[in-house]
């Protein structure tokens, strides 16, 4: 199934997904749970836009490579072009909208390419990686340090954060990461997982929130 952003109401956004931007132990209490020691300045890597799927109706995870682990984060649709250091105002400026996501993660994959100093896209920017919901647009969320990002499988809360317990919070975040990489309208930032990863099986029941501002149910296939 191709994949093409839009807003809760149903509304398509045409903008192509070029890059989601994605920063690793965002949240301290994520980092301690892999045994990751907290980074100083921003781990960032990139999924390609090719690997993105829509939550809606289901989503598949590779059944053949290890440990498949989901990651609920909040992500930030860009809408206008972001480049060289802009201001915390311009960044406001430019974000179209937010929503819940999955950074999926084949963890043993990561963890022996983490040994071996090697790249993560294996692991991170695979088919089917990147799972996202429907956007509210921008200017829904009026406190960009109070969203609220909720993960429940099977009827159980297994992740429920908070982007004031970010390292780096959404604005200085896009900031930093347009200082290194364009943005282009379209992209996607993902700002971190909290707290409570775990693997996935197929069959099991998924509702992604972004609290009090969207709510999703789906399942693994
Ligand atoms: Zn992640």
């Amino acid at each position: 199934m191709s994949y093409q952003h839009q807003y809760v109401d149903g509304t398509p956004i045409h903008f192509p997904l070029g890059k989601a931007v994605c920063i690793g132990r965002n949240y301290a209490e994520h980092a301690k749970e892999l045994n990751n020691p907290v980074p100083t300045e921003p781990l960032l890597f990139i999924k390609t836009g090719s690997c993105a799927v829509p939550l809606a109706g289901g989503f598949s995870i590779p059944a053949d490579r290890g440990a498949v682990h989901f990651e609920a984060e909040i992500a930030v649709l860009i809408g206008k072009p972001l480049s060289r250091s802009p201001s915390a105002e311009e960044v406001r400026d430019a974000i179209s909208g937010f929503a819940p996501a999955l950074d999926l993660t084949l963890r043993d994959v990561q963890a022996r390419m983490k040994e071996k100093g090697q790249p993560w896209e294996l692991a991170k920017s695979f088919d089917g990686a990147l799972v996202l919901a429907p956007f509210v647009p921008g200017d829904a969320v009026e406190d960009l340090t109070d969203i609220g990002i909720r993960l429940t499988l099977d009827g159980e809360v297994r992740q429920d954060g908070n982007s004031r317990d970010m390292l780096n919070p959404i604005l200085p975040l896009l900031q930093h990461i347009a200082a290194h990489f364009s943005l282009q309208p379209g992209d996607v930032v993902l700002t971190g997982t909290p707290v409570g990863v775990g693997p996935l099986t197929s069959g099991s029941e998924v509702v992604l929130e972004l609290v009090g501002l969207s709510r999703f149910e789906s399942r693994v296939l």
